[in-house]
């Protein structure tokens, strides 16, 4: 029988398990790989764990000998604007290296399927330019920078070795699963809304908003926000395009709305009954003002049809994962 494994790399993490569990409806079999040092082992429950890092090509190696998967999506990498501004080492050498050793496993062991979670942060801060996926990128910290680059790798693999690669670049992924089996749970959390649910909560004293003298309506940044079970079911569609020897091809996955942070917060009033405890802090380091994707070919040529990607649901998702079940990822 041929293998449906597909390799998930970062799959205890937050985006990473979605996509383990839209595989497994789907009929695949996900194979987690993952170091856990931000993902949760509780978060893996749609297939096996490799527990390993990407810096280890001995094991990249044995885990394509052992599981003969027919494509990879790669999820795993640090993911936080803020802290990639004050660590760019950090991101340049696992984030660049960490895709550089598994492309190699993957060419090397015949894996020639490669979905890519690529950034919105490699377009960088571009006024009154719509973002699609044609734009120039031009990133403003090192973590969009990292996602740039390894976009370049995947290309050069595909001229060199026929490396057949789906880049998505994401807008902002919210909510969580409806079902709660698996949600968003970082530590520390760096994320508007988790945090902002976190200080409705009490669990934190408020929230701090990150600049309130950027350049729009309320002076807050705007965001494109994307319900996390929309995107993981881009990815599967992704990999099946691949499957079906459709080429290569890049999608911006957003919604084309923006909201500012001030519309998130007074959103989730709706939600949850409370107010949000918030103080009015600098701008963050890194942050571009607005970020909106301007493209709708994910929907037009991948046929995706974003169902959750609303303020109300991934709120509500969110609110819900976060009061059940969150303490149930401990280290
Ligand atoms: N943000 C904020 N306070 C926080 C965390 C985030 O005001 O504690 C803002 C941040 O400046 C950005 C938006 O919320 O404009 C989304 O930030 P997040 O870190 O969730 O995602 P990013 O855009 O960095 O990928």
């Amino acid at each position: 029988m041929i293998s449906k494994n597909v390799l998930v790399t970062g799959g205890a993490g937050y985006i990473g398990s979605h996509a383990c569990k839209a595989l497994k409806a789907a009929g695949y079999t996900p194979i987690a790989y993952d170091n856990c040092s931000t993902g949760w082992e509780e978060a893996v429950k749609f297939g096996p764990l490799v527990k390993a890092d990407l810096m280890d090509q001995a094991a990249l190696k044995e885990t394509f000998e052992r599981y003969q998967p027919i494509a990879i999506m790669h999820f795993a990498a640090l993911s936080q604007v803020g802290e990639s501004m004050q660590e760019p080492g950090r991101y340049w050498r696992e984030n660049v290296t960490g895709a550089l050793n598994l492309v190699e496993a993957a060419v090397e062991a015949k894996c020639f399927n490669f979905v890519f979670s690529s950034t919105c942060a490699t377009y960088g801060d571009q006024d009154n330019v719509v973002l699609d996926e044609d734009s120039v990128q031009l990133p403003i910290n090192a973590y969009g920078a990292s996602k740039k680059a390894i976009e370049g790798i995947l290309q050069d693999f595909g001229t060199a070795n026929g490396l057949r690669h789906m880049i998505f670049r994401y807008f902002n992924v919210a909510g969580a699963d409806p079902d709660a089996e698996v949600g968003e749970f970082h530590q520390p959390e760096t994320h508007l809304i988790p945090l902002m649910l976190d200080a409705v909560d009490g669990k934190r004293d408020a929230l701090t908003i990150f600049g309130t003298d950027y350049d729009t309506a309320d002076g807050t940044c705007i965001r494109d926000y994307v319900h996390v079970c929309d995107l993981v079911d881009a990815h599967v569609l992704g990999l099946k395009w691949l499957l079906d020897g459709k080429g290569n091809r890049i999608f911006n996955l957003g919604t084309g709305d923006g909201f500012s942070v001030r519309e998130v917060i007074n959103h989730s009033r709706a939600i949850t009954n409370r107010e949000v405890p918030y103080v009015e802090g600098a701008r963050r380091a890194g942050d571009c003002t607005k970020l909106v994707s301007g493209s709708n070919r994910a929907v037009s040529e991948l046929g995706w049809e974003p169902k959750r990607s609303n303020l109300h649901a991934m709120i509500s998702d969110a609110w819900r994962w976060h009061q059940n079940v969150a303490n149930h990822y401990k280290k």
